[in-house]
């Protein structure tokens, strides 16, 4: 009736810290070592896609046939690309531009439905998907929910203006996601553009170029006069054949929520992401909290269709209610088996919030260190002048042991705001401010979502405190 987390790695053939991370979203805190009961290996086992054979009540048996992702069923599948970058830099204007590309719109017809994803078919027939929803504040907030589903980031950064705060954020969230990143540089049409310029300053945030002889592409591109667009295309996919992106289309769809909402005679509507197997009418699935059974799928252009593959956005119709975005979703195979996973979700969530206070990211941290599954202790530094962060970062970097380093996530001036918390919160670490607050919203943010934020004076205090937490030794402030 238990299973250690080791042998139901195993069993699935997903690796052990990938099931300790899925456990601990679910709020259990388990080593590889460690035994689990049935109910959790069960959601576990719906998490990753596969399917459970229930022997008994208290006895679960993995159903492995053709579930894990068996090398032959491999097939390329298009990238799934987020645009970030600066307010006003472009991220709108190239995703409309980009969307206007598409080869299959002209002959199919549609019209344009802004449903959070797109794909388009390039004159190759290869394919690319586009999250719409521009900024890292949707890409990290989705991480946090346990979705990955971006492959690629594109940082736009406008030619006249160069890297501004928010582009450095953006690399910052790509970087934690450990997500590569390609950047456009945008308004070239714009006399005052200077592309080497931006090159130059993207070397200052470690991304060298290739002209610099590092291995980050950058392409050169008008979203206004639409030059280049192609290139940009053609570099995504370069990229995207060396990520080698592969999925199994021939088995019960997985993958991600992308955007969901109540619609006034359509009831729940949900954009999925699929990111295995392939996604039918008809088909009853879990979407984080939620469950339904398929009633109608969309594409980007409002046209019904029957069935949709990897890496294809679809707009889902017959919801019983409406998951968040970022929530995973699965196929499963019966409507009990559905209401059973939602029924036990809703159950531990209110068990979770019943617990004397939830977890703080800190505290799941420590438990991890202190248990040598994690090694770093990720922290986003926030500071009222550039000499202090540098000074933050660099005593932080002295600090690192054999066994535990701290992760500098983002450092830069300026008060502790929203997004600063979604990027500790995705992965799972703290903020230091120094000498700044945090703004009321980020505040709610971190008292809601567990994530500790410290004030510091004294560059002394925050060095005192980080190796505390690198022992897993510091008590949350929560
Ligand atoms: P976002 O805030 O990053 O989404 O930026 P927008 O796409 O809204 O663009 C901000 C402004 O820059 C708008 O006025 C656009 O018309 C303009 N813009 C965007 N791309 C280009 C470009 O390639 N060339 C020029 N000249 N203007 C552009």
């Amino acid at each position: 009736e238990a299973i250690t987390v080791q042998e139901l790695a195993n069993r699935m053939a997903e690796r052990g810290a990938d099931v300790i991370k899925a456990l601990m979203k679910m709020g259990v805190m388990a080593t590889i070592n460690q035994t689990i009961d049935a109910d959790t290996a069960e959601l576990i086992i719906g998490e990753f896609g596969h399917t459970v054979r229930r022997v008994s009540a208290a006895d679960v048996e993995l159903g492995l046939e053709g579930e894990a992702d068996i090398d032959d069923h491999l097939l390329p599948r298009p990238p799934v690309v987020t645009i970030m970058g600066h307010v006003d830099h472009g991220k709108t204007s190239l995703l409309d531009a980009l969307r206007q590309t598409d080869v299959a719109a002209h002959e199919a017809g549609g019209i344009t439905q802004h449903i959070g994803a797109y794909q388009v078919t390039l004159p190759s027939s290869k394919k690319i998907t586009f999250i719409d929803t521009p900024g890292h504040a949707a890409f990290t907030e989705m991480r946090a929910r346990g979705a990955n589903v971006t492959d690629i980031v594109v940082l736009v950064v406008a030619g006249d203006d160069g890297i501004m705060p928010q582009t450095v954020e953006a690399i910052h969230h790509a970087k934690a996601a450990k997500v590569p990143i390609l950047v456009a540089i945008n308004k070239m049409d714009k006399p005052d553009a200077n592309a080497n310029r931006v090159r130059q300053e993207l070397l200052s945030h470690e991304l060298v170029t290739e002209e610099m002889g590092g291995d980050v592409l950058t392409v050169e591109v008008s979203a206004k006069t639409k030059m280049n667009l192609d290139k940009l295309e053609e570099a995504l996919l370069l990229q995207a054949e060396i990520l080698d992106l592969k999925a199994n289309p021939d088995r019960s769809a997985v993958g991600a929520v992308v955007e969901a909402k109540m619609e006034r005679g359509r009831g729940s509507v949900a954009t999925l992401l699929v990111q295995k197997g392939t996604l039918k009418v008809g088909d009853i699935f879990v979407a984080g909290a939620e469950w339904g059974r398929v009633r109608a799928l969309l594409d980007d252009r409002g046209r019904n269709i029957d069935s949709a593959g990897p890496a294809m956005p679809v707009e889902v119709l017959g919801l019983q209610g409406t998951p968040q975005a970022g929530d995973v979703f699965v196929v499963v195979e019966s409507e009990a088996r559905a209401r059973e996973i939602t029924e036990f979700r809703a159950h531990r969530e209110r068990e979770k919030q019943a617990a004397a206070g939830a977890r703080s990211t800190l505290e799941q941290m420590f438990s991890k260190i202190q248990a040598g599954e994690a090694k770093e202790v990720p922290v986003v530094i926030k500071a009222d002048v550039q000499g202090s962060v540098e000074a933050i970062v660099s005593s932080l970097n002295q600090l690192a042991t054999d066994e535990v380093k701290a992760r500098v996530l983002h450092a830069a001036v300026g008060g502790v705001n929203e997004s600063d918390v979604t990027l500790a919160r995705a992965s799972g670490g703290m903020i230091i401010g120094f000498n700044v607050r945090a703004n009321p919203q980020a505040r709610e943010m971190a008292k809601r979502d567990h994530v500790d934020i410290r004030y510091y004076s004294i560059i002394y205090n925050v060095v005192d405190d980080i190796k505390a937490a690198m022992s897993g030794m510091l008590a949350p402030t929560l």
